[in-house]
Formats: C-alpha cells, sequence, structure tokens
C-alpha cells in the first residue's frame, strides 16, 4: 500500500511502534497494513472573514482509523503544527486507546493548521463553525464523534455541536463531547483527564511503596491536562516542585502553589510572569530528580537525547505520543528504576468520560458526578492491572503491553467479521 500522504516524524512513531507490537503478536504480514493504515481520511480549507476584512483560507483535516468496532472517537486539534501525518498517528493512538479501554470505539482525530491563541474570539467561533460545517458529510453520532484536544475547549465544541444541530434542523447533543453543561456536556469531562492520570500516578505509587505524600512531581503542560494532573495530585498530597508550559517553566523544591498557578493562567492566559526566582530553562525542568514526571503538553520531549537523563520513578504520559521509540529503547533498559504509564493508558481519562457523555446524550439520561468518576476508576483499574499483569508475563514494556492488548482487541473484531467483500 502506497501512504505517502501520511508522512513526518509523528506518523513514523505510530509506525515503528505499530511494527514493535505486531512482530511480538507475531501478526501476520499481510493482516498489518489493514489493521495499521487509516481507513478514511478528508482534509477541508475552511475560509473565514478575518477581522480587518480580508479573507483567509485554512487548512482541516480528520482522519478515522477503523470502523470495526463502532462510530470512530477523537479529538480537534487546533494547531500550528498540525498536518495529516501527524492527526493520523493520533487517530491510531485513540483506536488503542480505545480498544484497552474496552470502549466500542475505532479511533479518530482532527484539526486545523492554525494558532488559535492569535484568532480574535469572532475569527474562532467562525473557524470552528466552518470547520464543522465542512465536516457534515463525514462525521455523525454513529459514525464519528469528536471532542477537544490541543488548542480547542469546551466552547469550541458547543460551536460545533450547535452548527451541526442548526444543519439537522434539530439538536444533536451526541455529534460531540466535551461539552459545556449547558450544551449537553458530562459533569466531569473538563477534569477527567487529569483526574484520570492522578488516579493511576495514585496506584503506580502504591505498586511502588512510596507514600503519596512524601513523593514529588514535575509537570510539563499547563492547559486542561497538565493543569488539573497539577491540581489533582497536590490534592492526594503530592509536592508538585516544577511546572511549564510554552512561555516559563518553573521548579521549586519546596514546592508550587497550584491553585495560585491556576488562578495565574486563568487571568494572563500563561504561566510567564509568576515568578522570576524559581524560573528554570524547559529542557533542564524534564530532568530534574522527582519521583513522578508528567508530560502533559507535545509528542516527542522524552528523546533518544534525554531519556538517560531524566530522574524520576514514574513516567506518568499525560500528552499523546511524548516518548519516542529510540527513549522507549533506553528507558526498556530503565525498567526497575522507572515506571512507565504510558500514553493510551494514562491518558484514557477523557476519551473514557467522552463515552460516559455520548452514552448519556444517547439516553438524555444524565448521571451524578460520583457515577461518573466511580465507573472511570473502575475501568482504569481494569486497564492498569491489564497492562502490568501483561508486561509483567510477557516481559515487555508497559506500552508494548498496554499496546499488545488494544491491537488485539482490534484484530479480534477483524477476524470475526471478515472482510467484506
Ligand atoms: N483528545 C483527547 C485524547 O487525545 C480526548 C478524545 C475524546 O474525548 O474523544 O484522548
Amino acid at each position: 500500500m502506497n501512504t505517502a500522504i501520511y508522512s513526518g516524524p509523528v506518523f513514523e512513531m505510530a509506525k515503528q511502534q505499530f511494527a514493535q507490537v505486531a512482530d511480538h503478536l507475531d501478526i501476520r504480514e499481510m493482516d498489518r497494513d489493514r489493521l495499521l493504515y487509516p481507513k478514511r481520511a478528508m482534509a477541508v480549507s475552511c475560509p473565514i472573514h478575518r477581522d480587518d476584512g480580508r479573507i483567509e483560507v485554512y487548512q482541516g483535516y480528520r482522519v478515522q482509523h477503523h470502523l470495526t468496532l463502532g462510530p470512530t472517537k477523537g479529538g480537534t486539534r487546533f494547531a500550528p503544527s498540525v498536518d495529516i501525518g501527524e492527526i493520523a498517528a493520533l487517530a491510531i493512538w485513540m483506536s488503542w486507546k480505545c480498544a484497552l479501554a474496552g470502549l466500542p470505539y475505532g479511533g479518530a482525530k482532527g484539526g486545523i493548521t492554525v494558532d488559535p491563541y492569535k484568532l480574535s474570539p469572532r475569527e474562532l467561533e467562525a473557524l470552528s463553525r466552518r470547520h464543522m460545517q465542512e465536516m457534515i458529510p463525514f462525521v455523525g453520532p454513529h459514525t464519528d464523534v469528536m471532542a477537544p484536544d490541543m488548542g480547542t475547549n469546551e466552547q469550541v465544541m458547543a460551536w460545533f455541536m450547535d452548527t451541526y444541530s442548526m444543519y439537522q434542523g434539530q439538536t444533536i447533543n451526541e455529534i460531540v463531547t466535551g461539552k459545556p453543561i449547558s450544551a449537553g456536556g458530562t459533569l466531569g469531562r473538563r477534569e477527567a483527564t487529569g483526574r484520570g492520570v492522578a488516579y493511576l500516578v495514585g496506584r503506580a505509587l502504591e505498586h511502588l511503596g512510596i507514600r503519596a505524600d512524601r513523593a514529588t512531581a514535575i509537570v510539563q503542560g499547563f492547559g486542561n491536562v497538565g493543569s488539573v494532573t497539577a491540581y489533582s495530585l497536590a490534592k492526594r498530597g503530592v509536592r508538585i516542585i516544577g511546572v511549564s508550559d510554552h512561555t516559563a517553566a518553573y521548579y521549586d523544591p519546596a514546592g508550587l502553589d497550584v491553585a495560585e498557578l491556576q488562578r495565574h493562567v486563568g487571568k494572563h492566559g500563561q504561566l510567564a510572569g509568576v515568578s522570576a526566582e524559581s524560573l528554570i530553562s524547559a529542557s533542564e525542568l524534564l530532568v530534574r530528580k522527582c519521583d513522578v514526571l508528567v508530560p502533559a503538553a507535545i509528542e516527542r520531549v522524552i528523546t533518544s537525547g534525554n531519556a538517560s537523563k531524566v530522574k524520576c520513578r514514574i513516567l506518568a504520559e499525560g500528552a499523546n505520543g511524548p516518548t519516542t521509540p529510540e527513549a522507549d529503547a533506553i528507558l526498556y533498559q530503565r525498567t526497575d528504576e522507572i515506571f512507565v504509564l504510558p500514553d493510551i493508558l494514562c491518558n484514557a481519562g477523557g476519551v473514557i468520560v467522552s463515552y460516559f457523555e455520548w452514552v448519556q446524550d444517547l439516553q438524555r439520561l444524565f448521571w451524578e458526578e460520583t457515577e461518573v468518576f466511580d465507573r472511570l476508576y473502575r475501568i482504569l483499574e481494569r486497564s492498569f492491572q491489564q497492562t502490568i499483569a501483561r508486561a509483567k508475563h510477557e516481559r515487555i514494556s508497559h506500552r508494548m503491553a498496554a499496546m499488545a492488548i488494544g491491537v488485539n482487541v482490534v484484530q479480534a473484531a477483524k477476524r470475526t467479521r471478515g472482510l467484506f467483500p
């Protein structure tokens, strides 16, 4: 199969990881392309009026990896780095993530190549609505369900839902998840990813016999995932000694006040300007000694250049794809020192609660917050135990184990359904 459209380092990563798992599972060569390559990919151009009167066109994408288990599911990313290779890789990772959690979905991802922070609120609304309008032939509550990702938020999801609904002539809440409560969202979705990360870190600490109130953590990224993770870890007694975003990095061994950092970001939109004394370089922060290191920003930050230098006991991957395959090989050599919570396990809380939101929207029956988090933690607990048991039994890394479980689920569904026609 000629797959030249999916080029780039992030897609290569997803491909390499899959090849390793496929070798481990002994998947026949002729079944590999069918499991790996996306079923559908769509590119759209989204023209909008800028505030100065000019018309500007933005490139948008959506990739649906496989439709074997039900609709596809995944976020929409607004970032300057977005290209089809990155979106395809993220869609593939969503598939393994959903399968590991036992959700009835294939993976998808979409995005627009744009810096959303350079748009005015009106321009952002116009672009969000135009993107959804262009996607109408491609998505649907039983085909492909969108959600937030980097650079998008609840408001953007509300515009997506409204635009889709206006075209259908009725309110269709279940077309996207991660919506505000007032637009059919679920309790707990906003905090779901970060609280899930903190739950799994808590389990990993227990597993290693480290008390949470004696542990320290460094969190890279202070968007929805990073900030809620830091806050939830602090609530569990963990001392947050470092945080960063794309504007600043801070390190203070005595501990940072997460609520204060959140207030600052709420007001200024970034971490820059918090304190001059605790400033540190972003790359140095990643290799400072701590119990828990949480990359919660972008792909490919733990690399062959720093994997041998990170000094944590637990690497909790809040972001998608933060660790390169070369770094993975180094971390595997350090298995006794570093306990990896791989992305498709660690950050699955978001899509799990998205699934709850979709179910509630379809049933028009809404749950209490405790029900949301009880069910979330039960699924995470099962995935955590399955992953570490399989890794131990087959002497493989946690990432390989988590992916093997996910790939097996998709493989079994494809085998049972057969090949059409
Ligand atoms: N964008 C999030 C992720 O990467 C959430 C996806 C969803 O809720 O569908 O997992």
